[in-house]
């Protein structure tokens, strides 16, 4: 992967660390979640992400004005460059397609939000 920093492709993701998700740019302190790449199984990272998109719609389910989510973005810092280069919260590294697909964050996504009643407009969705 590309370093944001040197952009040669020496960048990997750390063995473990925390990701974040952003619901049109915005986020409960919760919504994150830790993941170890040498412990977590695939079904374990998924059931990470549906518990934060979870905890997040029931919250936003109580808005009285909702609009439709359109961008959900999942991120990290915790990626290494070989460079030895500073990897910080200027540097959102998307870890869709990483940890994860876009697909199977899409299948969560949908699903919850005809659950609970949240309208979405999701700009990856349309191909
Ligand atoms: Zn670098």
């Amino acid at each position: 992967m590309y370093c944001p920093v040197c952009f040669n492709d020496t960048l990997k993701i750390a063995s473990s660390g925390v990701v974040k998700l952003l619901f049109n740019g915005k986020a409960k302190s919760t919504s994150q979640f830790f993941y170890n790449l040498s412990q977590d199984k695939d079904e374990e990272l998924l059931q990470k992400i549906e518990d934060v998109v979870k905890d997040y719609f029931i919250y936003y389910s109580g808005f009285q004005n909702k609009d439709p989510i359109e961008n959900i973005d999942a991120y990290s810092i915790d990626f290494k460059c070989e460079n030895k280069c500073v990897i910080n919260i200027n540097h959102k590294v998307n870890v869709i397609g990483l940890l994860f697909s876009q697909d199977e964050l899409n299948e969560i996504v949908e699903r919850l939000a005809k659950k609970y009643n949240i309208p979405i407009d999701l700009k990856d969705l349309k191909r």
